[in-house]
C-alpha cells in the first residue's frame, strides 16, 4: 500500500516507510492512497489456520515490502505472549451481543494488539529498507499506550523509547506498570499536565528542528508509537476483519451480512480501524462511537462541530480522557472527499480556536455510518454492576462506557443487528473503581482492592497485576512540560 499525508504535503510513500516516519513531514497523518480490497475467501481460509496467519494476510495488504512468511513469523512472535491462542476471543453476552476481548496481551489492554506488532515492523523495516539510523520512539500516553509500548519495544535492537504520562492522570496500576518497566532502552517520565498537554508536548518535539538535528547527531530518527502511526492501525484493522470472518465461520452471520461494532473511544484510533476495515469491504451497519464524560466526539457526530473548548474531566476511564482525538483527522480526510485543503483549514482552526465545523454534505457519510453517545461516571459504574449482576461478566470502566452507550442505542433504535462491543482493558487494571462500582465501597489501596475484587467476583488476579507489587520503581522523574526535550537529551546521553 502507498500512503499520502492528510495535509497534502510530501510524496507518496510505501506503508513500511511511513511506519518508520510516524507522522508526515507536514504534520499530517499518513493515509492509504487507495484502500485495498479484502479477499474474503482468502481470509476465511487463513482464519481457520489461526489468528497469526490471518493477521499476516491483512498486514501484507499494508506492508508489501515484507514477505508473507516474514509477516507470519512476526505475527507469531507478537501474539505468542498473549494468554490465549485465540488472541482476541469473542465472548457471547446475550442473543445479539458479543464482547470482543482485546485484553489478553502482556499489559492487559487493547494497545498490545498493535504494540506487540509495531516494534517488530520497525525493526524489520530498518533492515529491509537499509536505514543506517536507529529509531527513537517518543510517546505520550493516557495510561495504556505507555506500558504497551514499553513492553513492545524493550530491548528491541536498534530502537529506544521514551514514554511521557500525565503524572496525575493515570490509574495507580497503570503508573506502577510503567515506572517499574525494565529494559536497557527505555525512559519513563511523568509530566505535570493532562494528556492533551503531554501529547502536544510530544508533537512539539517532533516539529522542533533543533531537537531533531540533535537526535540525528546521536544516530537517531524520531518516530511515534502513538495511534497516529500507521503501523498501529494495520494490526487493529486485522482484528475487526478476523472477528467478522470468525462470525461467518461459526455461522452466526452469512458473508455479506452487516454487523455493528461499539467501540470505547479516546484518540479515535480503535474505531478508525473498524472504519478502515469497512472501506476495505467489511459490511457494517453502525459504528457506535462511545465516549466518557469528555464527550467532544458525541457532539461532533451530532452537529458537525468539533469543539474542544470545554472542561477536561478526569474520569474512571482515564484512557479516554482526551479532548483532541488525533486520528479523527483520518476520518475527516475521507468525509471531505480527500480534500487536504479542508484538513489544513480545520486543523489550523483547531489549534487556533479549539474548534472547526464541517458542512452538511461532509457529515452525510458520517451520519449514515456512525452513532455516537457517551456515559457519565454514574452510568459507567451502574453498567459495571448491572452487567455483572445480570450475566456474571466483569467489565473494566472503558468497556462499560461502550456497553452503556450500546444499551442506550438499543433503547433508541431497537436495532437487533448482531453487535460486537469491544473490550479494551482488563478490569484488574482499575481495581479500586471496579470494586467501588460493584459494592459502593471505597478501598484506597489498589492491590487490596484486587484481592477483594477477586474474592467477590470469583475471578483471578492476573499475574501481571499480582507481581507488580514486588517490583522496584525504576523511573522516578516527574517533569515540567517545558523540560520534555531536555529529559530526552539526558536519556540519550545515558544510553
Ligand atoms: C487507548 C484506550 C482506549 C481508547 O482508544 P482510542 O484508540 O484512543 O480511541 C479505550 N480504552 C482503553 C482501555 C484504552 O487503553
Amino acid at each position: 500500500m502507498e500512503v499520502i499525508s492528510t495535509r497534502g504535503g510530501g510524496e507518496k510513500l510505501r506503508g513500511l516507510k511511513a511506519v518508520l516516519k510516524g507522522i508526515a513531514p507536514d504534520g499530517g497523518l499518513f493515509v492509504p492512497v487507495s484502500f485495498p480490497e479484502i479477499n474474503w475467501q482468502h481470509i476465511l481460509k487463513a482464519v481457520e489456520k489461526g489468528y497469526d496467519a490471518a493477521a499476516a494476510e491483512i498486514l501484507e495488504l499494508f506492508f508489501e515490502d515484507l514477505t508473507i512468511s516474514e509477516l507470519s513469523g512476526l505475527a507469531k512472535l507478537a501474539y505468542a505472549s498473549f494468554n490465549t491462542p485465540e488472541v482476541a476471543p469473542l465472548v457471547p453476552l446475550k442473543d445479539h451481543e458479543h464482547i470482543l476481548e482485546l485484553t489478553h496481551g502482556p499489559t492487559l489492554a487493547f494497545k498490545d494488539m498493535a504494540l506487540q506488532v509495531l516494534p517488530r515492523l520497525i525493526s524489520s523495516g530498518l533492515t529491509v529498507l537499509g536505514y543506517t539510523d536507529d529509531i527513537l520512539i517518543l510517546t505520550a500516553t493516557s495510561g495504556d499506550t505507555g506500558k504497551a509500548a514499553l513492553e513492545g519495544f524493550k530491548n528491541v535492537p536498534r530502537t529506544s523509547i521514551c514514554v511521557f504520562y500525565p503524572a496525575d492522570g493515570v490509574s495507580s496500576m497503570q503508573r506502577l506498570q510503567m515506572v517499574t518497566q525494565e529494559g536497557r532502552n527505555v525512559g519513563v517520565f511523568g509530566v505535570k499536565g493532562n494528556f492533551d498537554d503531554t501529547q502536544t508536548g510530544v508533537k512539539t518535539l517532533f516539529a522542533d528542528k533543533a531537537f531533531n538535528s540533535e537526535a540525528a547527531a546521536d544516530g537517531y530518527s524520531l518516530s511515534s508509537a502513538n495511534s497516529i502511526n500507521i503501523g498501529r492501525l494495520a494490526p487493529q484493522v486485522a482484528y475487526y476483519i478476523i472477528t467478522y470472518a470468525r462470525l461467518v465461520l461459526d455461522e452466526r452471520i452469512k458473508l455479506g451480512d452487516k454487523i455493528n461494532f461499539c467501540v470505547p473511544t479516546g484518540n479515535f484510533g480503535n474505531i478508525l480501524a473498524a472504519y478502515y476495515a469497512h472501506k476495505m469491504g467489511m459490511p457494517i451497519g453502525k459504528l457506535i462511537c462511545a465516549s466518557n464524560h469528555n464527550n467532544v466526539l458525541t457532539d461532533f457526530f451530532k452537529n458537525g462541530t468539533y469543539d474542544a473548548n470545554r472542561p477536561f474531566h478526569k474520569t474512571i476511564s482515564p484512557s479516554m480522557d482526551i479532548l483532541i482525538s488525533s486520528n479523527l483527522e483520518r476520518l475527516l480526510f475521507e468525509l471531505s472527499g480527500r480534500d487536504a485543503k479542508s484538513i489544513c483549514e480545520w486543523m489550523k482552526s483547531l489549534s487556533e480556536n479549539g474548534s472547526y465545523t464541517l458542512n452538511y454534505d461532509e457529515m452525510k457519510e458520517a451520519d449514515e455510518l456512525f452513532y455516537a453517545g457517551f456515559a457519565d461516571e454514574d452510568q459507567t459504574r451502574d453498567t459495571i454492576r448491572s452487567v455483572f449482576e445480570k450475566t456474571g461478566y466483569l467489565m473494566d470502566p472503558h468497556t462499560a462506557v461502550a456497553q452503556c452507550v450500546y444499551e442506550n442505542y438499543i433503547k433508541e433504535t431497537s436495532d437487533d443487528t448482531l453487535t460486537v462491543t469491544v473490550s479494551t482493558a482488563n478490569p484488574y487494571k482499575f481495581t479500586t473503581d471496579v470494586f467501588k462500582a460493584l459494592t459502593g465501597v471505597e478501598i484506597g489501596d489498589a492491590f487490596e482492592a484486587a484481592v477483594e475484587l477477586s474474592a467477590i467476583t470469583k475471578t483471578e488476579v492476573p499475574p501481571q497485576i499480582r507481581d507488580l507489587r514486588e517490583k522496584p520503581i525504576l523511573h522516578k522523574s516527574v517533569i515540567e512540560i517545558e523540560k520534555m526535550g531536555e529529559s530526552v537529551s539526558d536519556f540519550l546521553g545515558r544510553l
